[in-house]
């Protein structure tokens, strides 16, 4: 389904939770946190998934708050691959150990995992988490043979060895690699955090060679390279990269708000017509698609990260 102007959306990104068990010094919380009876069930989002499969969308990502922290996801990824989607999710990696397996048997396609830091101390003071866990995850995820990327959230408290680290990590376990640029969605640490992507560039341009690679479709504002061992590097930027013409997304928060850019306070609450069935919920993304903008605008901070997932 085209927007307004002229852009092929394809790609919903739902938030399952507004909860998390983290506390990443860049992410930005609600300050209260929803009531369960505003909180969308899983048939809510069926009818929501079901709805944007009719406007032609391809894919969903389940996204949190941390989306493994979700009772019974596992059955919500199975309804979503039975209705022919492609289903993937964006996690902490805290659970995934306990959790890949079954994600992998509901037919999950793909998953990312956010991971900052590979030194212990240095994760923590970043995420507020236990990074052995999270590489505990990834490991059983590769073994569990799900698709799965790392995203590292790039700032100023990277150094040269950081991402050394984080590089032989990539190399042993065989899976992409993407560093994100800040965005600017928690001021104060925003300001002491933020660190250009270009940045991330050179120091991977010290350590190795970048050759560049093809970015697969449907893929956002990202550039892809290999490295000379054979890591896949994606190097991903909402503001640097200036991509808002390739946007291809809309973002639901797990209150059922369906938010058209992540730099607008546009939105449009869809959790009634949700609960109204699929003709109810094709009216709130088509009203979305509506007023999905050209641009995102930095001053305006938008929606909460926690509440979005990213
Ligand atoms: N809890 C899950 C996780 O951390 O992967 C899913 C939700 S989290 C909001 C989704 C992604 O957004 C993560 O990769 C996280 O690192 C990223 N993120 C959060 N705040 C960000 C910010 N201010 N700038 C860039 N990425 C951010
Ligand atoms: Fe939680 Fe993800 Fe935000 Fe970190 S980035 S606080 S793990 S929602």
């Amino acid at each position: 389904m085209q927007d307004a102007h002229g852009r092929e959306i394809t790609y919903l990104r739902i938030s399952v939770t507004d909860r998390c068990n983290f506390r990443c010094r860049y992410c930005s919380r609600p300050s209260q946190l929803l009531p369960r009876d505003r909180i969308m069930t899983f048939e809510d989002i069926v009818t929501l998934v079901k709805a944007s499969q009719r406007l032609g969308f391809r894919k969903v990502r389940l996204t949190g708050g941390e989306p493994l922290l979700r009772q019974d996801i596992g059955e919500l990824v199975s309804m979503l691959h039975g209705l022919g989607i492609r289903v993937s999710l964006t996690t902490n990696g805290s659970l995934l150990a306990l959790k890949s397996r079954e994600l992998k048997s509901a037919g999950l396609d793909s998953i990312n995992v956010s991971l900052d830091f590979v030194d212990p101390v240095k994760f923590t003071y970043m995420d507020g988490g236990d990074v052995a866990l999270v590489l505990r995850g990834i490991e059983a995820a590769v073994a569990s043979d799900l698709e799965t990327k790392i995203n590292v959230v790039f700032t100023a408290k990277h150094e040269r060895r950081d991402l050394v680290e984080l590089l032989h990590l990539a190399e042993s376990l065989g899976t992409p690699f993407r560093f994100i640029e800040l965005m600017p969605k928690n001021g104060s640490s925003f300001n002491e955090l933020f660190r250009p992507i270009g940045e991330a560039k050179s120091m991977l341009e010290s350590i190795t060679t970048l050759a560049p690679d093809e970015v697969p479709p449907d893929s956002g504002p990202v550039e892809y390279y290999v490295t000379a061992q054979g890591v896949k590097v994606g190097l991903i930027a909402f503001f640097s990269m200036n991509k808002c013409l390739n946007c291809n997304r809309l973002r639901v928060g797990s209150n059922g708000v369906i938010y058209p850019c992540l730099f607008r306070t546009a939105q449009v609450d869809a959790l009634e017509r949700l609960r109204s069935g699929v003709d109810g919920a094709v009216s709130a993304l088509l009203e979305a698609l509506s007023i999905k903008p050209l641009h995102g605008n930095p001053e305006e901070i938008g929606p909460e990260m926690q509440e979005i997932g990213g």
